[in-house]
């Protein structure tokens, strides 16, 4: 079956599928970009992740380029259409097409808007956790309004394949006073020896993930403690438990950070527990 893509009003066999090479998306990654994840055809977490890109285009200035409910029926029928029962859809918005200038386009030009699903394998992701990931940390230098879910991502891209490299999944940046701020294409948590599950608050140096926030009601809901504050890869090193949330990944364990195991070197119990609780506490739709 081949895959179909929503562009700009229509939906397209993704062999034919273009934009405009004056898009500024593509000349000056000047857009923003969502990735839900799908379960049992259902997109999770919808409502957050729109008021997230909301306020992603309100601060880049950029208008939406439908109204919300018209965005959400695409969104659904590009993963019909895609016959995508697990998986994942991601949407991205430019300010749109003009001859190429830094500066906005003088005459207001309508955002550009494409949306793509595709299923992912449930068993290997699931494999992948039983095994847990491996993670490098490196100097942070993203710009500081990481808390935008820009499309441009060089450092981020750079940052995986760095980690690749290094037989590790994923990389954490760490910001100018030696503490974590977040993986590439991911949150960063530990949990201590006295089982308290920590993270970096999201005011500043990351970016708020739609799983942080969901996580945040399961830990309450289980009546596990939970910190928000700075943590340093020392203090990573030595943790009980470590593991990086995002949407296609959810809670995925960490069990080693540059090169030393984590806890007994194997995904942690309550890594474990969040990870299969997490559902249960997520809007499906
Ligand atoms: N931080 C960064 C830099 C990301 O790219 C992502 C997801 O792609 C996240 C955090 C996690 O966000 P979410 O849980 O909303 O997917």
């Amino acid at each position: 079956m081949s895959r179909i893509a929503y562009v700009n009003g229509q939906y397209r066999d993704m062999r034919d599928a273009s934009v405009n090479i004056e898009d500024r998306g593509y000349q000056f990654s000047d857009g923003v970009y969502e990735v839900c994840e799908i379960r049992d055809g259902k997109v999770v977490d919808l409502p957050r992740h729109m008021t997230r890109l909301q306020r992603s285009l309100r601060e880049l200035r950029i208008d939406m380029p439908m109204p919300l409910s018209a965005l959400e029926i695409v969104i659904h029928e590009t993963v019909r259409r895609n016959r995508v029962t697990y998986g994942i859809v991601y949407l991205q918005v430019t300010r749109g097409v003009a001859r190429r200038d830094h500066a906005f386009p003088v005459k207001p030009v309508k955002p550009a808007i494409v949306v793509t699903a595709r299923g992912l394998n449930f068993r290997k992701n699931q494999e992948t956790a039983a095994r847990g990931i491996g993670v490098i940390t490196i100097p942070e230098n993203r710009w500081p309004r990481v808390d935008i879910k820009s499309v441009s991502l060089l450092p981020n891209v750079l940052a995986k394949q760095q980690a690749r490299e290094n037989d590790a999944y994923e990389a954490w940046f760490v910001d100018g006073e030696g503490h974590v701020t977040e993986g590439a294409s991911s949150n960063a948590w530990i949990i201590t020896k006295d089982g308290k599950v920590v993270t970096r608050s999201a005011e500043s140096g990351i970016l708020a993930g739609v799983t942080r926030a969901v996580l945040t009601n399961v830990m309450s809901a289980l009546q596990i403690t939970f910190e928000e504050r700075p943590f340093t890869p020392e203090e990573a090193y030595e943790a009980a438990e470590a593991f990086v949330t995002a949407s296609s990944q959810i809670v995925m364990p960490v069990v080693r950070i540059d090169g030393h195991p984590i806890g007994n070197g194997k995904p942690g119990a309550i890594s474990m527990r969040l990870r299969e609780e997490f559902h249960r506490f997520s809007d499906f739709s």
